[in-house]
């Protein structure tokens, strides 16, 4: 509705609505009594921050992640043997990273060209 602006307060967080007259302009909160500012009218709503459109895996690269997850479960699984143990685990591990990997190669690489 023009002619009223709504902001909430800093302090407790109320949503508050004043006329338009009032922007800029210090007033009292009618929840807590701190003094805040009313926002100018035509302030345009600050843009949100943009979010990177690739989001990066925080470990790297998932091909690169499933590889490693599969060479060491390949290394424990024959270290293991060597031993004269079969660990169940190594299978699991291998499969995860086997997925990994298959989801990095596919997914991964790929640049959507700006289309516009
Ligand atoms: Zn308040």
């Amino acid at each position: 509705m023009k002619g009223t602006i709504s902001f909430s307060c800093d302090a407790c967080g109320r949503s508050i609505r004043t006329p338009a007259s009032y922007a800029g302009k210090t007033a009292r909160c009618p929840g807590c009594r701190s003094s805040i500012r009313a926002p100018l009218a035509d302030e345009p709503a600050p843009p949100a921050a943009p979010e990177p459109v690739a989001r990066r895996t925080a470990g790297g690269d998932p091909t690169f992640g499933g590889f490693v997850l599969m060479a060491g479960a390949v290394l424990w699984f024959v270290v293991g043997l060597s031993a004269g143990k079969v660990y169940f685990y190594p299978p699991i591990l291998f499969v995860v990273g086997l997925s990994s990997f298959l989801r990095g190669s596919q997914g991964g690489g790929r640049r959507v060209p700006a289309s516009s």
